[in-house]
Parts: C-alpha cells; structure tokens; sequence
C-alpha cells in the first residue's frame, strides 16, 4: 500500500503542470517532487525489487527438478498402497482438472487483462520485456499441436533447461524439463533402492537448499513487493490498480467456485457427506490455512481435523494428505493458470489453443511441482509464462496482491486434500462392503 500510495504522488506529480504559465514555471524550476521520486523509483525500487525477482528465478531450475523427480517417487509409494494410490490419483486429476478450467474460464470471460489502454500496455512491455530473449506474441511459438506434443520430449535436457528461462530453448522448454523430469523419476523409482538412495540424498538437498533461497527471496517479499509496487504505479498510475482489482476478483470468484460448488459436488457424490457439515468440521484447518498460508503448515491440523472431526482413517488421511498437501494443489494450479492468461492478456499476447493447452497442462504439472509454502507458486509461474512467450518479470505486476491471494488459494489446497480424503475413504469403504 505504501508502495502504490508513493507510486501514484510520483505519477500524479508529473500531471501537476496543467496550463501553459504551471509547465513554464515548472520547467524553469524542475519538477521537485517529480523528480526526485522518478529518480528513485527508476534507480532504486525497481532494481531492489528485482532483486527478490531473481533470487526466485535463479533456483526455478534446481527447485522444479527436484521437486518433480521426488514427487514422482512419493507416487512409487502409492503404487505400493495399490487401490488407495490409484483412487487418490483418479480423484486428483478430476479435481486439479476441473480446477484449472475453471480458472482459465473465468478469465476467459471476464478479461481482467484487457482493461487497460493501448499505452498503459506499451509502458508495460517498455518496463518488463527489457531482457534478452523476451520477446512478446512471439510468432515462433504458434506451433502445430502434434510439434508441441513431440517436443515435450526433449532431445537435450540441458539445452532445454537453459533456454527455459532465456527463452532461447528450441522444445517446449520448461515443460520438456517437466516431462524429463518426470521420466527421470519414474526410472529412478525402479532402481534398486540401495543403488538410488545418493541420487534421492543429493535431490533431497537440492531441494531443500532451494526452498532455504526461496526462503531469502520471502523475506525479502515484503519490502520488494512495495519497491516493485511504486515503481509500477510510478510509471502507470492508479490506473493500473483497477486492472489488478479485476484480477483479484477473477481469482476469488473461481477459487469460490471450485470449493463450493466442485467440491460439494464432489462431496455429495463420491463420498455421500453433507457439504455444509463437511465445511463446519474443516473449519480449524481451513482458518489455519488461510491463516499460514502454507499447506505444509497446515498438515498438523488437517490430520487431526481429518482423523478427529471428519472420521476418515488414520491411514488413509495421513497418507491422502501427505502426498495431497505438495501433490494435489488445486488452488495453486487454478491460480498459475489464471495468472498467466491474465499476464497475457495484459501484454497483449494472443494465445493460440494448443498454448492454452500447454498453460492448462503446465499449471497440473505445476500444482504438483510447487511447495506448500507461502509464494510457493511464484516460482512456477515465472517459468510458465517465459514458455507462452509472456515477460516472466511481468509477474512484478500481480506480486503486490499476491499474498492475500495466497492466503486464499492456500485454503482451497487444503480444503481440496481433506474432500480428496474423504472421497477416498468413502470408496475404501464401498470396497470393503463389496468384499465382505
Ligand atoms: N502457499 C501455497 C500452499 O502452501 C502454495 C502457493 O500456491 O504458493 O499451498
């Protein structure tokens, strides 16, 4: 807020001198204020606020591996837990589904990024495609959909993992790594687990020493979001806000859509619950969800609400859970999809079907790729965007409302694991009816 309030003195500053005799007067004297807030937003803010843009960026690579590769052998267990994993699964991919599209719908139809003028937009690409290799609607990237298929086989992973992020990659990028990733850790599941176990170790600590950076960058967050925050509205003015505003509406009324109507749904027809009294016994993990924002803070008081006030199975809900609170994100895939498109939109960036396509797919890939913590999102967003050809530093522009949209996404996550384990349960149960 302090960020924006300054950004928009310094932009109306500059609107001060209204008639002739104001801009002379001005113009012999210069424009004090002005000025001195231009220089700062220009010199300062913007490269602090990049600063906490390229700590997040620079662990993308190291982080999405990592966390791919381990989640996939998280998913070897499931095949152990054999009719468990396989429903925990189908239930996932039916709600992380449905999620995205509803997410990419809504911003389909309201168009929250096609609110601003032909020049609030040229100031935007002028302010955030500035680096090599960003290069906005692109034509190269129209490709036909069976070449976007293929190249999510990469033929060179490293060659793909660098062009990820400079754009120079000649697949599919950052979702060719996600796919090599995948396949990497498929194989590795079926190594002996003597001969796997370095590899996992010096994952695991890939993994670990990325979220300790992220965990700079969110210390950082606060401060840079305000720097990032003023020298956007510097430039833009207030204007930019209400764009943003529809934004967070587009978000919320999805996020809203998917826990009360797709989840009650959900709840009403695989596990025959009451979705209102589903909601009340949640309340102490939705709150804490919400309150964190953080999954991974959460999963203490999931287990306990789940095993306590929702009466599913120790063993089914520490295990749907666990995997659920970094694998089934439904929140944080709905978001990554919307955030993208609306990016788009607001850099003009036509996307073509089969891009929509690869968003949709990138942001499943990305719910189960992304860490329960807070901003665990960013990360992932900046990669899906440089592969549609949006400015990754564009995401500046969504950060200053980010948190409280995490605290909502984050809720959604954790209300989407405990529906996922009740469904569970509910067909565990059936199964054993069935049996006996
Ligand atoms: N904060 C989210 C979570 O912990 C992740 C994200 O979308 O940033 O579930």
């Amino acid at each position: 807020v302090v960020g924006a309030a300054l950004g928009i003195i310094c932009n109306l500053s500059f609107r001060v001198p209204a008639d002739a005799a104001n801009v002379a007067a001005i113009d012999a004297n210069g424009n004090g204020i002005h000025d001195t807030l231009e220089w700062w937003a220009i010199h300062v803010a913007d490269p602090l606020g990049r600063v906490f843009l390229r700590l997040v960026l620079m662990v993308v690579l190291p982080l999405v591996f990592s966390a791919l590769v381990l989640g996939v052998l998280g998913l070897g267990d499931l095949s152990r837990l054999g009719r468990v994993g396989f429903t925990s699964l189908f239930y996932t991919l039916i709600l992380s589904g449905t999620s995205v599209a509803i997410g990419i719908g809504m911003v389909n139809l309201i168009k929250p990024g096609k609110r601003l003028s032909p020049e609030q937009t040229a100031q935007l690409e002028q302010a955030y495609a500035t680096e090599a290799g960003d290069k906005v609607a692109s034509a190269e990237k129209t490709k036909p959909l069976e070449q976007i298929l293929l190249d999510m086989l990469p033929e060179n992973p490293i060659q793909e993992m660098a062009g990820a992020l400079d754009g120079s990659s000649k697949g599919n990028g950052m979702l060719a790594v996600m796919f090599f990733a995948l396949i990497f850790g498929v194989a590795l599941s079926m190594v002996e687990e003597s001969k796997r176990s370095v590899t996992v170790a010096v994952l695991e600590s890939l993994f670990d020493a990325s979220m300790i950076i992220i965990g700079f960058a969110m210390r950082l967050a606060p401060y840079a979001v305000a720097c990032l925050m003023f020298s956007m509205t510097a430039r833009m003015g207030g204007g930019i806000l209400v764009t943003l505003l529809w934004f967070v509406l587009t978000v919320i009324l999805a996020l809203s859509l998917q826990m009360f109507v797709v989840y009650s749904l959900a709840l009403k027809m695989f596990a025959r619950r009451s979705p209102v009294q589903f909601f009340r016994d949640s309340q102490d993990a939705i709150l804490t969800a919400f309150g964190t924002s953080s999954s991974n803070a959460t999963l203490p008081t999931a287990l306990r609400v789940s095993n306590e006030k929702l009466g599913i199975p120790a063993e089914i809900g520490r295990f749907v859970l666990t995997v659920g609170s970094t694998a089934n994100q439904n929140g944080t895939a709905l978001y990554e999809g919307v955030v993208v498109l609306f990016l788009a939109q607001v850099f003009g960036v036509e996307l073509s079907l089969p891009q929509q396509l690869t968003v949709v797919l990138m942001s499943v890939l990305a719910g189960v790729g992304t860490a329960g913590v807070p901003g665990g999102s960013i990360p992932l967003i900046v990669v899906v965007l440089r592969s549609v050809g949006v400015p990754p530093d564009g995401v500046a522009i969504i950060l200053g409302v980010d948190r409280v949209l995490d605290m909502c996404r984050t809720t959604l996550n954790v209300t989407g694991d405990l529906t996922l384990a009740a469904c569970v349960a509910a067909s565990e149960e059936r199964a054993e009816t069935k049996r006996d």
